[in-house]
């Protein structure tokens, strides 16, 4: 039998947790957490990521603010907005929506976020904490990856896994969360060779390469822990458009022991992990135990 990993419903979870938690911390005398988000431009995408980011936020009980600036606006501009939300102390985590427009270097935009802000987690210093073995912020959506797999495996110690994907943001902090799960993690990207004999010896295999079905079911191993990170937008053959993972669902759910679906697997794991973090970060900022 092949168990379905529900993002939703764990997220939704997840998510009462967070809520649960923001009343503690304000009982406990601290703040209320408070995020800040920042869009440049009109990116269709981001503004739903934006607008959901903003409802969820609020929902836990959370101060939510939201910053729109225009698609050309000059990188100063943005700098100096991220100085005054460094030194706000209502914001607990600042989150600038990617990709930004050309004009911008995305590196160095990241690198002005106060560490402690970070909620995404992609600021160097937190890269090199989480790195370390450190009290790093998470990169919001491999930490979404791993609770899932946490609540459907347990204990991942000794477990063999490969990450699909080498990115900044899935597949390279995947690899540093397992590893410090003790699990034996292999990393295969667009070079990698014998890939399909790769996964095929995989405990545990997270997919992120944003590839449509890439991944066939005789690639996993019976039984394995299948991730599907990648969202992929495709043709329904009417017309119309749905979401596919990157791996081939109905051939790789009847060979896995658990598999995440795409829409409502690792997607809705993500937010709710952004909510977990800014609560984390607005209990730190004031010395106060952080949620469990
Ligand atoms: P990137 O494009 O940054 O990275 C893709 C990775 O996949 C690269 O390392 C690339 O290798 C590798 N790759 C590409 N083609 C192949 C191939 N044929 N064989 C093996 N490896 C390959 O993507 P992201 O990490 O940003 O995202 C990956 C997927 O996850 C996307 O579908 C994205 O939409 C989704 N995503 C979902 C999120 C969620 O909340 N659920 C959040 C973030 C992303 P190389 O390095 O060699 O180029």
């Amino acid at each position: 039998m092949t168990t379905l990993l529900d993002g939703k419903a764990f997220a939704a979870r997840l998510r009462l947790r967070v809520a649960e938690a923001v009343t503690e911390l304000t009982a406990a005398g601290g703040p209320v957490p408070g995020l800040a988000v920042v869009l440049v431009g009109e990116d269709a995408a981001s503004q739903v990521y934006v607008r959901s980011k903003g409802r969820a936020t609020r929902e836990a009980g959370m101060a939510s603010f939201e910053h729109r600036l225009p698609v050309d606006t000059p990188q100063s501009v943005l700098m100096a907005l991220i100085a005054r939300l460094n030194v706000d102390p209502t914001v607990h985590g600042i989150l600038v929506q990617l990709p930004l427009p050309e004009q911008m270097d995305t590196a160095a935009v990241i690198a002005a976020i106060d560490p402690a802000k970070d909620v995404d987690g992609f600021h160097i210093s937190n890269v090199g904490l989480l790195a370390t073995g450190g009290r790093a912020m998470v990169p919001c959506t491999p930490l979404g990856c791993l609770m899932l797999l946490r609540g459907a495996l347990g204990s991942l110690r000794g477990l063999d896994a490969v990450v699909l994907g080498r990115s900044n943001i899935v597949g390279k902090p995947m690899a540093q969360l397992l590893l410090a799960e003790d699990c034996t993690v292999t990393v295969a990207h667009s070079r990698t060779r014998n890939l399909a004999d790769l996964c095929r010896r995989a405990d545990i295999l997270v997919a992120a390469v944003g590839r449509p079905g890439m991944v066939p079911g005789d690639w996993i191993k019976p039984g394995a822990t299948v991730i599907d990170v990648g969202i992929n937008r495709v043709s329904d053959g009417q017309g119309g458009s749905r979401l596919v993972g990157d791996v081939d669902f109905d051939t790789a759910a009847s060979v896995a022991g658990a598999i995440t679906p795409v829409p409502g697997g690792v997607g809705p794991m993500t937010i709710a992990c952004l909510l977990a973090n800014t609560v984390t970060a607005a209990a730190r900022a004031s010395d106060l135990p952080e949620p469990a």
